[in-house]
């Protein structure tokens, strides 16, 4: 498949440090940082989100939440993972801001930051959008195809792409050989993709 540079999008959903080596640590999640850093190579338009919490956000488990403490604002946990060759010029989607809401899919993102990576996590920021409508600002871009990938796949992808079917005008795209479930059988990693594709999405693989 041939990617179009100016109206593909390719949507790299939390691929945070939290989520690959820390407290929410997706088993495998490094396997998929060498393919998703191929994928980059093949697109100009890119977009990264990121969950980003405040420190007593009520998905924790201290609020009455189901998980632990993760991607809290200002610590290493939030930051892109090492690993990913994210592009010098970034568009970064922030997702579950306030405290007493909890957004798995990144058309929930209402910050957009639109910066230059100086070196290794240090970003300059030079542009913030902080009422973010994603479908909206994908259009106005003239975004028409979307390529979805990251972590976790039963989670924050599958939210990500359900949203897209109905919020995103253009085929959507499931990059199966750069997503990764927490739990990688039948019940979950199956039952998602199942969902998503029924949502028509389009699974795919074109690096591995
Ligand atoms: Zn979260």
């Amino acid at each position: 498949m041939k990617i179009e540079e100016d109206t593909d999008l390719l949507l790299i959903v939390d691929v945070q440090n939290d989520f690959v080596t820390g407290s929410l640590a997706v088993p495998g999640a490094k396997d998929i940082i060498s393919v998703i850093n191929r994928y980059i190579k093949r697109f100009k338009h890119i977009f990264l989100s990121r969950d980003m919490h405040p420190v007593n956000h009520c998905s924790f488990v201290a609020q009455g939440g189901p998980w632990p403490p993760h991607c809290v604002a200002d610590t290493d946990g939030t930051k892109l993972y090492s690993g990913l060759d994210v592009p010098k010029d970034l568009s970064i989607v922030d997702k579950g801001i306030s405290i007493d809401k909890d957004a798995y899919s990144a058309f929930e993102a209402t910050q957009l930051l639109e910066g230059t990576l100086l070196h290794a996590s240090i970003i300059y920021i030079d542009t913030i959008i902080d009422k973010l409508d994603l479908s909206a600002h994908l259009r106005s871009m003239g975004i028409k195809r979307l390529f979805v990938c990251g972590l976790a796949t039963e989670y924050c992808v599958k939210a990500t792409v359900l949203d897209a079917a109905k919020k995103f005008d253009g085929p959507v795209f499931l990059l199966l050989d750069a997503i990764k479930a927490v739990k990688a059988d039948h019940e979950n990693m199956g039952k998602a993709i199942y969902e998503m594709t029924k949502s028509n999405a389009i699974p795919i693989t074109l690096i591995t």
